[in-house]
């Protein structure tokens, strides 16, 4: 393989795949690394007993919708004839269970506030005004970035009242200001492991602009997750780049102060004058870069970050097919309230007494797979946010740094005791699925820490709370000459809809160019026909594995 090249990304997340196909389609010549198997990262998939597919993180997605900030990136990409998106039941795309309590979330802001409303007459006047304030947040900062340039606080106040008002305090002050009790508390913020911020240190803005982001349409991609980090593979390969999996950077080569290749764990040396990590923010600077290369203070803040709670998933295959039986819609519930205990306990590394689960069953969101699971089967996942904290796992060092764990009789302990309070909790979600299950795993944090090398095993990179968002996050340029970031702890922040736009935002700053801007302009970087046909039976599994 060439060893010299314009661009090398360490790790194949989206947010890497991203970056990648995007330099890539601007003629750069850029080389992805990964140290899995497979491309994607949290994105892909994972096939059991020639049945069953699973994802890993990609269960819904915003901005997909026609016009959507991800359907014009891929429209830029050449991409868009080539993914499908699946929509969710319009009239409730979430199902969200409390004690005494169901409420199908709709699409769009007044269906949705209407359905609160109906579910809570007794509080219609805090409610109404809770759903309005987020909405007027969600407006206004659009508002705002449509008008460009930086605004004083002048224009702001006058602009933006309720953005400046309560778009960065904490989402409870804003309930507590709108009187609100304990239930619609709880479903407005029965997603919240979406972004896996304890209530208390949610900005409201981002509490505001989740949901809008799911009220404007959610979507699930036909063909299950893999199918997005294969066709932007697709574009990077059709643009004269390279992916090689299984190749574990071990080092990022800092020569006078500047990037200037990688170095993998077998010694193997590839050079090039930019390097991005897609790799987590932690391992990146104070073990793949080094400390020594960045200013103390940076150092510090790094470390200092909070990372968001990992999950603990349960894998389930049924000998029953859900696809009669229910709408495509996500579940999500818990059989306490009180919300920010699960958080709390979750950071005092104790497994919640109540967790917050949810369920997405992949075979309903695209009944004609031919890889999610057989007609008259099932596939689902059942997750909930725990803690991180080896102690808890009984582990040490961690995977990342070679431990071994499976066999260790107290992660087994512990592991298959969550596992079956979890498989409780999907029963009294979805009743009678316990007796027909014919596949079952887990994964803990240490797994997810495994395949993805990420500090405590998260997914979302760093908390997105009040004291680590905007400004307060890290950007893509580094104080290392040549060196970026992308992915889920940049400001784009993490799931699928963040990254691949992290991706675009790291090519922007690369390039020096506002490719986010071009491509809203209508600009294609990469024509479709760049990419070949699809070969007969193409799947996107293979097509991953470089
Ligand atoms: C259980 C779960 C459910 C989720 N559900 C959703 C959802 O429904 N919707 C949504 O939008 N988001 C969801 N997410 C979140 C979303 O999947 C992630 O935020 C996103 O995929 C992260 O992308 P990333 O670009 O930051 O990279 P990552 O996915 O973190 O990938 C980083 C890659 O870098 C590789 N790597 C790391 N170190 C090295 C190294 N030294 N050398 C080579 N390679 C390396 C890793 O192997 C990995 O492939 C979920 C996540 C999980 C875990």
């Amino acid at each position: 393989m060439e060893k010299d090249w314009d661009v090398i990304v360490v790790g194949s997340g989206l947010g890497g795949l991203s970056a990648g196909a995007h330099l890539a389609a601007l003629g750069k010549r850029v080389l992805i690394l990964e140290q899995h198997y497979i491309a994607g990262g949290n994105a892909g998939v994972f096939r059991r007993k020639r049945m069953f597919e699973f994802d890993v993180g990609t269960h819904y997605l915003a901005q997909c919708e026609p016009g959507g900030a991800i359907r014009t990136i891929l429209h830029g990409l050449g991409l868009e004839d080539h993914i499908d998106f699946l929509e969710l039941d319009p009239d409730g795309f979430d199902t969200i269970l409390f004690p005494g309590v169901c409420v199908r979330m709709p699409k769009g802001w007044e269906r949705y506030r209407e359905r609160l409303i109906e579910a809570f007459p007794e509080e219609a006047a805090g409610v109404g005004r809770c759903v309005d304030t987020f909405q007027a947040i969600v407006k206004q900062s659009e508002t705002l970035r449509g008008a460009g340039g930086t605004p004083d606080f002048a224009r702001l106040a006058a602009e933006a009242p309720d953005l400046v008002r309560w778009g960065m305090q904490p989402v409870t002050a804003l309930f507590d200001d709108c009187g609100l009790g304990p239930v619609p508390r709880a479903v407005l913020l029965a997603q919240s492991p979406s972004y896996a911020t304890p209530p208390s240190r949610t900005p409201t803005a981002v509490a505001a602009g989740f949901l809008d982001g799911y009220l404007r349409g959610a979507y699930y991609p036909k063909g299950g997750g893999q199918v997005l980090p294969a066709r932007f593979l697709q574009v990077l390969l059709a643009n004269g780049g390279a992916f090689r999996a299984r190749a574990r950077v071990a080092r990022i080569i800092i020569e006078d102060g500047a990037a200037r290749g990688v170095e993998l764990t077998t010694g193997e040396q590839f050079r090039a004058p930019v390097v991005i990590s897609n790799a987590d923010l932690k391992r990146t600077i104070c073990e793949l870069a080094g400390e020594e290369h960045f200013a103390p203070a940076t150092v510090q803040r790094v470390r200092q970050y909070r990372m968001a709670l990992p999950f603990f998933v349960v894998y389930l295959g049924l000998d029953i097919d859900l696809r009669d039986r229910l709408p495509k819609t996500n579940f999500w519930g818990s059989d306490s309230l009180d919300l920010e205990a699960t958080y709390t306990q979750a950071f005092a590394g104790e497994l919640p007494e109540h967790p917050l689960v949810f369920i997405s069953i992949g075979s309903v969101k695209d009944p004609e797979s031919p890889w999610i699971a057989p007609k008259g089967y099932t596939a689902l996942d059942v997750m909930a946010l725990v803690p991180p904290h080896p102690a808890l796992w009984s582990t040490g060092e961690g995977p990342a740094h070679g431990e071994r764990y499976h066999r260790n009789p107290d992660y087994r302990a512990l592991k298959d005791a969550f596992t079956e309070r979890m498989v409780d909790a999907a029963e009294r979600m979805i009743p009678g699925i316990r007796e027909h299950i014919i596949w079952k795993e887990a994964s803990t944090p240490v797994t997810h820490e495994k395949f993805t090398l990420s500090t405590g095993g998260t997914s979302y990179g760093i908390e997105i709370a009040l004291d680590q968002v905007g400004p307060n996050r890290p950007g893509y340029a580094t104080e290392v000459a040549g060196l970026y970031l992308v992915g889920a702890n940049t400001q784009s922040g993490h799931g699928i809809s963040g990254v691949i736009k992290s991706g675009v935002g790291c090519a922007s700053a690369i390039t020096g160019r506002d490719l986010t801007r071009e491509a809203a302009e209508g600009a294609v970087f990469s024509p479709p026909d760049r990419l070949k046909p699809d070969p007969p039976g193409w799947d996107p599994w293979e097509a991953s594995r470089g």
